[in-house]
């Protein structure tokens, strides 16, 4: 642009210039009549409950109910942060053995996890917090606690003696006992997200609540299906395969998350089977459960993960209601047979071995 043209001397304006240009004016054209930039989603990306979490969203017209989503995600985080001293959880936890007055929401989401935990049985405990604290989780200083101290912890983990007072708004918790929502808060988020974007009008929406909780809802502008990836829990930027579905929650719990490698070399991990007080160790390296709320989908998939694949897939059977994706540390994946219709494995994992489990089950 800026040389000087010689005096006299048309410029010279090559084949591939006007191709170029050609190209560069097709596209522009494309661009302003598809209006791909108005119909594109609105993203929102924020920090909350430890994790980089991003919401498309669809068909608003403008940004606020965005905006009172991802608010109120923060401010659930902030209400149900165990190792925040600030939140209500917290002071649950140092309540002294009395009853202690919270919000409305926080009494909600712990009312709901203990209808969840009593439903999943002993593999799902709120209570489980004084024995995250012993392995070193909730602080990040790990270490590997004696038999003898995780065998008096565990006489505290038992959630049916968390009392509620539906009147008083009030939570008590026996002197001792502590709990952590670290296994239902995102999907609890994820839902009360959901909720505040169609209230206000979205039509459609992903939201990624850091990966291990994921919940669509909706269609495209495009009409294609959501495309959610499983990540390959042996490979930090791997992806295991590909999900398809036309909505709901993908909720994934797994010892790849957050874990320490003792002195014995061994790796220890953060679901915690409250049983032994230990890291559940069942073969399975990662298990994805889909689910029509998240905050089910958020407690079942670190449920299955105690459980192992014998017992889940009898609890399959029983309880039906969802599917799920196991991938096992033999390199095998279990499929449910919703979830087999839904899932293609791909990359590293495309050649593994797929067995389809529990089928027949009512659900
Ligand atoms: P992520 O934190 O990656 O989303 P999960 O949903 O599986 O994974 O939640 C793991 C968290 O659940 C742990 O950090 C801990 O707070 C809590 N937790 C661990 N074991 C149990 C258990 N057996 N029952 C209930 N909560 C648990
Ligand atoms: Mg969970």
């Amino acid at each position: 642009m800026t040389a000087k043209r010689e005096k006299g001397r048309r410029p010279v304006i090559t084949g591939s210039v006007i191709k170029r240009a050609a190209a560069f004016l097709l596209l522009a054209a494309l661009v302003t009549a598809c209006g791909c930039t108005q119909s594109g989603p609105l993203v929102r990306e924020f920090f909350a409950m430890d994790t980089y979490m991003r919401f498309s969203v669809y068909g608003l017209t403008d940004a606020s109910a965005a905006e009172g989503a991802a608010d109120a995600v923060v401010r659930l985080s902030g209400l149900l942060d165990a190792t925040d001293s600030r939140s209500e959880v917290y002071a649950l936890n140092h309540g002294g053995g009395r009853p202690v007055p919270v919000s409305p929401e926080t009494y909600g989401v712990i009312e709901g996890s203990l209808a969840l935990s009593r439903e999943l049985g002993d593999s799902f405990e709120l209570t489980v917090r004084p024995l995250l604290t012993a392995w070193g989780f909730t602080k990040g200083e790990h270490r590997i606690p004696a038999d003898a101290e995780l065998a008096a912890l565990i006489e505290n983990v038992d959630d049916g003696r968390i009392g509620l007072d539906a009147e008083r708004n009030t939570v008590t918790l026996p002197e001792g006992m502590q709990i952590d929502l670290g296994a239902v808060a995102k999907g609890y988020a994820a839902d009360e997200a959901a909720r505040i974007l169609r209230e206000g009008g979205a039509e459609a929406a992903l939201l990624d609540l850091g990966s291990s909780t994921i919940f669509a809802f909706g269609t495209k502008p495009d009409g294609t299906r959501w495309r959610i990836a499983v990540k390959d829990p042996e490979n930090a930027d791997g992806v295991a395969g590909v999900i398809e579905t036309d909505g709901g929650a993908v909720s994934t719990s797994g010892g790849y998350e957050r874990y320490f490698t003792g002195p014995d070399g061994r790796v220890y991990w953060h679901i915690i089977d409250p049983r032994t007080g230990r890291p559940a160790r069942t073969g399975i390296l990662s298990v994805t459960v889909l689910t029509e709320d998240a905050a089910t989908g958020d407690a079942l998939s670190t449920a299955l993960f105690v459980m192992g694949p014998q017992a889940a897939e009898e609890y399959y059977r029983e309880a039906g209601g969802f599917e799920y994706i196991m991938l096992m540390e033999d390199g095998s994946v279990l499929l449910t047979p919703g979830a087999q219709g839904v899932f293609t494995l791909s990359g590293s994992r495309a050649g593994a071995e797929v067995r389809v489990v529990g089928s027949g089950a009512d659900g």
